[in-house]
């Protein structure tokens, strides 16, 4: 494997692996520390930032804001509607629902989404969230009332649906060191595969043109 990383999440190159071109990553934009959450805040982390902004060249999205919902805004969260439905809705206002516009503008991110060797979403969020997200009852209107279920964020989940293959973690997993080394193996993992497949695939053009000469 070209990189590891070490008990303090640094990562270390062994001889066969290059560092010298940065490795194309999605991320949540609020944890590079744009103010894009509901609340006009972010959360930096500078973990990302610092150690792995070194080697990765980071594309930030924040799905909410892309839908239009504007900054600051009202919450929202995760609903069941019935047996099988996942609904992304208003906090204050369940037929205020998000879920559609969150799958779709997903779909419409695939031009630079098909380009990415991983991805880091923020934990918790009903739309970026990769797992254990909480799920709320239709009827849970009371604050106090706690959910029953864990879910995935809309955007993070057809992000996955789209490209199931792609290496992805949330910032709180990167706390764990091997979680953190298994996402980091697998990025540099991808990202020389295709360098390797487009090192290949531009030959083979090469040889083709060079024989109809
Ligand atoms: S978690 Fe996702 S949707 Fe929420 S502010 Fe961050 S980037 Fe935007």
């Amino acid at each position: 494997m070209g990189a590891q990383a070490n008990k303090k999440g640094r990562i270390i190159f062994n001889s066969a692996c290059s560092s010298t071109v940065k490795i194309p990553v999605g991320i949540s934009s609020c944890l590079v520390g744009e103010r894009v959450r509901y609340d006009g805040g972010h959360k930096l982390d500078t973990y990302i930032t610092q150690t792995l902004g070194d080697y990765f060249e980071y594309s930030t999205f924040c799905p909410e804001v892309a839908i239009g919902m504007g900054i600051p805004r009202k919450p929202i969260r995760l609903i069941r509607l019935g047996l099988d439905s996942i609904r992304c809705v208003a906090v204050d206002d369940s037929g205020r629902d998000f879920t559609q516009a969150l799958e779709q503008c997903t779909d419409r991110q695939r031009e630079w989404h098909e380009k990415l060797c991983g991805y880091i979403f923020k934990k918790n969020s009903p739309s970026c969230g990769l797992e254990r997200v909480k799920i709320w009852a239709e009827s849970s209107t009371d604050a106090g009332q706690e959910p029953g279920e864990e879910g995935v964020g809309i955007y993070a989940e057809k992000l996955m649906e789209n490209y199931p293959t792609l290496p992805v973690i949330d910032e709180s997993r990167l706390g764990d060191a091997v979680l953190r080394e298994n996402f980091i193996q697998q990025v540099f993992a991808l990202h020389r595969w295709r360098l390797e497949n487009n090192l290949e695939s531009n030959a083979k053009q090469e040889l083709q043109e060079t024989t109809k000469d």
